[in-house]
């Protein structure tokens, strides 16, 4: 069996959403879709999307023991609302423009990336950054196991995790696996849906509409198996590409370069040593291979910027777009 992957650079994320829009656009815009985001970028730390689904459950604890999270409701998701634009502006009704959802005002409180930029720390040390999220297409996904009509299947040829639309009856056992909640209940057609690694896309030659819109050039895709490939080369040979919540289980394959951040201010207002986002929440984030991943990253840094060169850094700055993607 062959694994696609993907490696995505946090420190190069801008949080502009085009990723977002570029799957939305394509795959979710319609059809009981409205309210999913099979890719989104959450503000960390902040509640993500769909709210707090880190402590929702679901994956595999204490080795192999497979877990069964929560159902989140639509409010959790963020139920899609539009505004009544034509009724105020067009059709002459008056009134102000105010969100709506299923003909009747909505007052919303929640939704993706609900809490933008307010991050966490205390003033001047206070610190965000964005953390991109796709289906991780994972090596043992708990969507899988849980599924007890056999509806979700992982290809041979590229591991990509689908749902079977023949065999699906909607029974959502796979929204409770998954912890990452990252499969999505259709209440339009009673099925369960999700990230496709847009794979009609690779069949015919185009990279995935996440990866090749990313304004930041932060996403980089190819096969594990493949030396040659940048995914490769982040995850397996240079060792700074990270899963996200490794504990979870399922052995993810989006894989994330951790954000490196200016040092925080000591009480005098002088800088001090740390780096602003405490190590200790992005080892809770990406595992214990955190500590080794930003010594190497540091130390290409200031390997580069002294004048030298850096296989890696180039390989980060993306200076050629096609480059990133092999598949
Ligand atoms: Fe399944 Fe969730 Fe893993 Fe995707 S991230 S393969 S939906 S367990
Ligand atoms: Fe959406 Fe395709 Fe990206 Fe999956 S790989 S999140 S389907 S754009
Ligand atoms: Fe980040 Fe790229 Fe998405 Fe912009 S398009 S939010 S830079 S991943």
């Amino acid at each position: 069996m062959r694994q696609l992957a993907m490696v995505i650079d946090l420190n190069k994320c801008l949080g502009c959403q085009t990723c977002t829009a570029a799957c939305k656009t394509q795959w979710t815009n319609r059809n009981g879709r409205e309210y999913m985001y099979w890719n989104n970028v959450e503000t960390r730390p902040g509640r993500g999307y769909p709210a707090d689904w880190e402590r929702r459950g679901g994956g595999f604890r204490d080795g192999n023991v497979r877990t069964d999270g929560a159902v989140p409701s639509l409010e959790d998701y963020g139920v899609p609302w539009e505004y009544n634009l034509k009724d105020v502006l067009f059709r002459g009704g008056g009134g102000h423009v105010t969100p709506h959802y299923n003909g009747k005002e909505a007052r919303p409180a929640g939704g993706p990336n609900w809490d933008e930029d307010e991050g966490g720390g205390i003033f001047p040390n206070a610190y965000y950054f964005y953390l991109p999220r796709i289906c991780n297409h994972c090596s043992r996904p708990a969507c899988l196991a849980a599924c007890p009509r056999k509806a979700i299947v992982k290809r041979e040829e590229d591991g990509i995790v689908l749902v079977d639309r023949k065999k699906c009856r909607g029974y959502r056992y796979c929204v409770r696996a998954c912890p990452y909640k990252k499969v999505y209940f259709n209440p339009a057609v009673n099925q369960s849906e999700k990230c496709i690694f847009c794979f009609p896309r690779l069949e015919s030659g185009r990279p995935q509409a996440c990866a090749v819109q990313c304004v930041g050039r932060i996403r980089h895709t190819g096969y594990m198996d493949d030396r040659e490939s940048r995914v490769y080369r982040l995850v397996r040979q240079w060792k700074v590409a990270l899963p996200l919540r490794p504990d979870f289980g399922t052995q993810p394959n989006v894989f994330y370069i951790p954000p490196l951040s200016p040092p925080g201010f000591d009480e005098e207002g002088r800088v001090a040593g740390a780096p602003r986002i405490p190590a200790e929440y992005l080892r809770r984030l990406f595992g214990p291979g955190l500590d080794d991943a930003m010594k190497t990253l540091v130390a290409e840094m200031q390997k580069r910027a002294a004048g030298g060169k850096s296989g890696l850094i180039d390989m980060l700055i993306a200076y050629v777009h096609k480059d990133m993607f092999s598949y």
